[in-house]
């Protein structure tokens, strides 16, 4: 795949979406589409930069810190999402560098979080990750810790906005989707960020208000060593 397909690739995604919305009777600018960009050079999401695309996600904190602070001050207005697994001692840099922080799994988390959010006076929107699967090598919190977990980033006065979730591979997602929405509901949070490559447009049905697509968009991954 070249890099000229991605800004194509983009339409296509944004099109879908767009259709799926329509067919569940939601306008499409309710659903965000986080580009995930992991594993690709600037080179590579250039393109969807050019074609005006400005949110994307990543998962790895030190890989975004070798690429993003360019391109945020080349493209001004970008809305960084950290979606994988934080480290409590990475706090620190995933504060100063995403805007939203989609994987808060766990209190002392939350702690290390809050603490770096004061410190620096940066207040990025954050979902709690909840392991609907219950995968014990999947990063989230449990389905019945959701609501403890909720209550104290609100306590700790971190800005949670939302939920986040990755179902099982192998699993049809549709009931892992109803789930976050049902937990997200009870909770009195409105985003749910649900749905990639494989799935967005069943998660835009279940009322996702946050697609995280990237295979999709910038091609395979090369596989990791
Ligand atoms: C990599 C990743 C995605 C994107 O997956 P694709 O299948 O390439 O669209 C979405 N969410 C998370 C948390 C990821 O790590």
């Amino acid at each position: 795949m070249s890099n000229e397909d991605v800004a194509a690739n983009l339409a296509a995604v944004k099109d879908e979406i767009a259709t799926a919305a329509r067919a569940a009777g939601r306008p499409a600018e309710v659903v965000t589409l986080v580009a995930v960009s992991k594993t690709h050079d600037a080179a590579r999401i250039l393109p969807a930069l050019e074609a005006g695309h400005r949110v994307f996600g990543e998962n790895r904190v030190q890989e975004a810190q070798g690429k993003w602070p360019a391109l945020k001050e080349q493209f001004g207005d970008i809305a960084l999402h950290l979606i994988g697994p934080l480290q409590t001692n990475k706090a620190r840099e995933a504060v100063a560098l995403f805007d939203v922080i989609e994987s808060i799994d766990r209190e002392k988390l939350v702690a290390a979080l809050a603490r770096e959010i004061e410190k620096q006076d940066r207040h990025p929107a954050c979902f709690v990750q909840v392991n609907t699967g219950e995968e014990p090598q999947k990063a989230g919190c449990l389905p019945e810790e959701t609501d403890g977990l909720v209550a104290a980033c609100r306590k700790a006065g971190l800005d949670v906005v939302g939920l986040m979730c990755i179902p099982p591979v192998e699993e049809e997602p549709s009931h892992h989707f109803a789930l976050l929405a049902e937990i997200a509901q009870r909770n009195g949070l409105h985003q749910l960020s649900m749905g990639m490559s494989s799935d967005f447009a069943v998660a835009v049905t279940f009322g996702a208000t946050h697609v995280r697509v990237g295979t999709a968009i910038f091609g395979h991954r090369p596989p990791v060593a």
